[in-house]
């Protein structure tokens, strides 16, 4: 049956405001961890907007999607500075004049005299409102958040902060968002490694389906095809249950072995949780990755009980003289190869004490290349305790951060496959030296 196509009340629409987001230089992430919890609640979003500090775009987008969906949030835009136009919007919209909120005037008095400073009469304006509108207090920050209403929608105006926006939501927005009635949303994921997207997408064939429900999509990143299951109907939860199973039975049917993780984890905690349950630890020798490995497992909180640490073996110097590459083998083989890979790893190992040890050796470009080791030439050895190395050549495409990236992320799919007793399964982009 396919998904019916929802009415206003079960849509959402979030808009990001910001000059800074418009031109690239940070990263709209308000929007994505909004749409996660909105989706949980049981609502569809339908538009994720990002707009400039631009009185007139700001008007035509807020009323465009008010007049789509009853949940519309903005972030952004409510700083006291000129730029900062969600204020003057909201008033141009409703046709309404601005008031100031005496309560929240107190409020960010009270918020800089806490600091021992006097408040700029710059930040009075962030204590004013349309007339009909309700302000939010933010003990985060100076920007109260504004809720109004036009139509049957309701608009809910957050700082962008995320630290300020995310409390908010949780304080003052979500518990006036209720599910639509009998409205159920249920959501899997499956994460595969080791076949391309689209020939993930190929032996998926007909449960790729558009009209199908529960609907299934695919990502790709890093060499992890990630399979999403997406149901949505009013039908009684043991039904959705029954369905949402019978799709990722079909799914596990037909890329079974290249399944990786039935969860939405990143794979690095993945890799840390399989490691802890196991009792193990894991040490890193990184060369032209240069700790992109190690950024990935210590942004995992809580994972130091996995993860011991490591090395940065950047030059030939620092192979030998930490990690205890023979001379020799760099003058023989060069810094990338499987010889000097495998000995990064068991010195990796054997000075750590750790159980497992990960080196990375490669060239990453742009420049560096050569016709027997071109650019994107990436050799990874893995080294256990009581099990044969395991030394594997990739050639990977594309620029240098996405070389270093996709190498750090192969890495941990080895150490993956070990962990998961499978394999040695070829991965993405492996080859024959
Ligand atoms: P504003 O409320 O417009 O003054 O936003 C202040 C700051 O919040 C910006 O400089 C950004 O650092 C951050 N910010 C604004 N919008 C977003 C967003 N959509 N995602 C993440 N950070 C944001
Ligand atoms: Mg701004």
């Amino acid at each position: 049956m396919p998904q019916a196509s929802p009415s206003a009340a079960e849509r959402a629409a979030v808009i990001s405001i910001g000059d800074e987001l418009i031109i690239g230089q940070s990263l709209d992430t308000n929007s994505k961890w909004l749409s996660e919890r909105l989706t949980s609640i049981g609502l569809t979003v339908i538009e994720h907007a990002t707009v400039p500090d631009d009185l007139d775009l700001l008007v035509r987008a807020i009323r465009r999607l008010a007049d789509a969906c009853d949940t519309v949030i903005l972030t952004g835009g409510l700083g006291p500075t000129a730029d900062d136009l969600t204020r003057d919007a909201l008033a141009q919209l409703l046709n309404e004049p601005l008031v100031e909120d005496s309560a929240s005037l107190a409020a960010i008095e009270r918020w800089f005299t806490r600091s021992s400073r006097v408040m700029p009469e710059r930040n009075r304006v962030q204590a004013l409102r349309p007339a009909s509108g309700t302000h939010l207090p933010n003990p985060n920050g100076t920007a109260p958040g504004i809720r109004v209403s036009r139509g049957s929608a309701t608009l809910h105006c957050l700082p962008g902060p995320p630290s300020e926006m995310r409390p908010m939501f949780e304080d003052h927005v979500r518990p006036r968002l209720t599910s639509p009635a009998g409205r159920l949303i249920r959501t899997r994921v499956v994460q595969s490694a080791g076949l391309g997207e689209s020939e993930v997408a190929q032996r998926l064939g007909g449960l790729m389906d558009r009209h199908r429900n529960p609907l299934v999509g695919t990502t790709a990143s890093g060499g992890i095809v990630t399979v999403r299951i997406r149901d949505e109907s009013a039908d009684p939860v043991n039904v959705v249950d029954e369905r949402v199973e019978h799709t990722v039975r079909e799914v596990r049917r037909v890329i079974g072995d290249a399944i990786i993780a039935e969860n939405d984890r990143p794979l690095p905690a993945n890799v840390i949780e399989r490691l802890r349950q196991r009792g193990q630890r894991l040490a890193v020798v990184e060369s032209c990755t240069g700790g992109t490995l190690g950024q990935m497992l210590t942004a995992i909180a809580g994972s130091s009980d996995a993860f011991v640490g490591g090395w940065i073996t950047y030059s030939n110097d620092m192979k030998t003289s930490s990690v205890g590459v023979p001379l020799e083998l760099l003058a023989a083989h060069g810094a990338v190869s499987a010889e000097v890979a495998q000995a990064m790893s068991k010195g990796g190992l054997d000075l750590s004490g750790a159980d497992h040890a990960l080196a990375i050796t490669g060239v990453a470009g742009p420049g560096g290349g050569s016709n027997e080791k071109p650019v994107g030439t990436v050799w990874i050895s893995l080294a256990s305790r009581d099990q044969p190395p395991d030394v594997r050549c990739f050639r990977i495409p594309g620029e240098r951060e996405a070389v270093r990236i996709w190498s750090a992320i192969t890495a941990l799919l080895m150490l993956d496959q070990r962990l998961r007793a499978v394999g040695p399964a070829r991965l993405l982009r492996q080859t024959t030296p």
